[in-house]
C-alpha cells in the first residue's frame, strides 16, 4: 500500500469520478474551440483552482492535497485524454512549487506554499534560454547578490505560464566563472506579477506569447529580467547558491511522471477513438477492425499503452518511495511519449481522411503528441540517461 498520499483509495476514486464529470460536462465541450483559437482558459482554470490541483502535490500542512504521485499520475492521463493543454496549467506550476516545498527555508514556505496551493499564485519553471535547452549548465541569465537582494538579468525562452502567470522559479547563474559550471547556479523564486493588480514590477519584461504547433491554449512564452532586484531570503531557495542546478534537475523527475502520464493520456484516447472508429466504418463489405492490416495496428496500439500503463506507475511508486528516480522516471517519459506519438500517427491511418479533419480528435492528439518528446528532457536525453543510471546500478 501506498503510504505517502494524505488520501484514502476512497478519496482517490471520489477525485478522479469528479475530475471524470468536470472533464465531460465543462471541458469536452469547449476543447477545440479554446483549442483552434489558442485562447486561455480563465474558467477552466479556475475550475482547477477549485478542484485544488495546483495544490495537488503540495503538502496539506501548507493548504494543498498532498497527493502520491501515483494518484497525480492518474490525474494527468485522465486530463489528458480530454485535453492535455490543461495539466500544463499546474504541472509546471508544481515544479516551481515542489521546489520550494522541498529545498526551501521555512520563512520562503511560509511566503510562498499557501498562495501556491491555492492557485492564487501561479507559475512555473524558467530553466529554458535561447541558447540553452538541454545543455542547462550554459544559461546566460545572472543574478548578483547586493546586500539583501539580487539583482537578476537576462532572457528565458519557451517558459510555460510565463505570459499569464504571476511567479517564476529561475535558474540562474550566481557565479558565472565557476567550474564545474553546476557549482555556480542558483535558483530564485521570484513574483513576475502581482496577483491582484496585475501590475509588472520594474525590470521584467513580459514577452510575447509563441504559436506553437500543439498544446495550444496554455501560454508558452518569453520572458526577460534586466536590473530585476528580488528580497535575496524570500527567492534564494535553500538560503544557499550553488544548489540551482540540482533542484532544477530535482524538478524534472516528476516533470517527466507527469509528460509519460500525458503520454498515456494520448495514447488511450487514440486507441478508443480507433477502436470504436474501426468498428463503424467499412470498406470492401466490411468493418475495418476486420481487415488484418487495422488489427495489427490496433494490437500494437493496445500493448504499448498498456506497457505505458504500467511503465508510468513503476516510476510513480518509485517517485513515492522517495530517493533518485531518474532511470524510472526516464523509461516511463520515453516509452510512453513514443508510444504517444505513434499511437496517434496510426489512429490517423486508420481515421483516413477523416483523421486529417478538424471534426475528429485525431489531428489534435496527433499535433500533441510531439511536446511530450522535445519537454523535460529530450527522449535522446532520456535514453542516455537510462543507460547511464542501469549502468551505475549494475557494476561489473
Ligand atoms: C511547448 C513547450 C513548452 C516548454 N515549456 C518549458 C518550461 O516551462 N520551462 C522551461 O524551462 N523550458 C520549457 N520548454 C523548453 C524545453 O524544455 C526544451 O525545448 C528542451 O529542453 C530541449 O531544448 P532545446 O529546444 O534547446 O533543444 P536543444 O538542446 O538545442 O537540442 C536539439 C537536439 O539535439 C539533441 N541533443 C542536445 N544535446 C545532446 C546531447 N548531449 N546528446 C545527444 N543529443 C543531444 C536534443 O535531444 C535535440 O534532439 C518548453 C518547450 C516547448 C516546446
Amino acid at each position: 500500500m501506498d503510504t505517502s498520499s494524505a488520501i484514502t483509495e476512497a478519496d482517490e476514486r471520489a477525485l478522479l469520478d469528479s475530475i471524470d464529470r468536470w472533464l465531460t460536462k465543462k471541458v469536452a465541450p469547449v476543447a477545440s474551440r479554446f483549442e483552434e483559437a489558442d485562447e486561455y482558459p480563465r474558467e477552466l482554470v479556475a475550475d482547477m483552482c477549485e478542484m485544488g490541483l495546483f495544490g495537488a502535490l503540495i503538502d496539506p500542512e501548507w493548504g494543498g492535497l498532498g497527493l502520491s504521485a501515483l494518484t497525480y499520475s492518474k490525474i494527468v492521463a485522465r486530463i489528458s485524454e480530454e485535453w492535455m493543454s490543461l495539466t500544463g496549467f499546474f504541472n509546471s506550476h508544481l515544479m516551481m512549487a515542489l521546489i520550494v516545498q522541498k529545498f526551501g527555508t521555512t520563512a520562503q514556505k511560509d511566503h510562498w506554499l499557501p498562495r501556491f496551493a491555492t492557485g492564487e499564485l501561479r507559475g512555473g519553471l524558467a530553466l529554458t534560454e535561447p541558447g540553452a535547452g538541454t545543455d542547462l549548465q550554459g544559461i546566460k541569465t545572472t543574478a548578483k547578490r547586493v546586500g539583501d537582494t539580487y539583482t537578476i538579468d537576462g532572457s528565458k525562452l519557451w517558459i510555460t505560464n510565463a505570459i499569464e502567470g504571476d511567479a517564476l522559479a529561475v535558474l540562474v547563474k550566481t557565479d558565472p566563472d565557476a567550474q564545474p559550471r553546476h557549482r555556480g547556479m542558483s535558483m530564485l523564486v521570484v513574483q513576475t506579477r502581482d496577483e491582484k493588480t496585475g501590475v509588472v514590477p520594474p525590470g521584467v519584461t513580459r514577452g510575447r506569447k509563441l504559436p506553437k504547433l500543439g498544446y495550444r491554449g496554455i501560454d508558452t512564452g518569453e520572458i526577460g529580467f534586466s536590473g530585476f532586484v528580488c528580497d535575496a531570503a524570500l527567492s534564494l531557495v535553500g538560503g544557499e547558491e550553488g544548489k540551482g542546478f540540482l533542484m532544477a534537475t530535482g524538478g524534472l523527475e516528476i516533470g517527466r511522471v507527469n509528460v509519460a502520464a500525458r503520454g498515456v493520456g494520448i495514447a488511450r484516447r487514440a486507441l478508443r477513438e480507433s477502436v470504436a472508429y474501426a468498428q463503424v466504418r467499412q470498406t470492401m463489405g466490411k468493418p475495418i477492425a476486420q481487415h488484418q492490416a487495422i488489427q495489427l495496428k490496433i494490437g500494437e496500439m493496445a500493448a504499448k499503452t498498456r506497457a505505458s500503463e504500467l511503465l508510468v506507475e513503476d516510476a510513480a511508486r518509485a517517485y513515492d518511495r522517495g530517493g533518485r528516480v531518474d532511470m524510472e522516471a526516464g523509461m516511463a517519459k520515453w516509452f510512453a511519449t513514443e508510444t504517444a506519438f505513434e499511437v496517434a500517427t496510426d489512429a490517423m491511418r486508420i481515421f483516413g481522411a477523416n483523421g486529417y479533419s478538424k471534426e475528429y480528435p485525431i489531428e489534435r492528439l496527433y499535433r500533441d503528441a510531439p511536446l511530450l518528446i522535445i519537454g523535460e528532457g529530450t527522449n535522446e536525453m532520456q535514453r542516455i540517461i537510462i543507460a547511464r543510471q542501469y549502468i551505475a546500478r549494475n557494476p561489473n
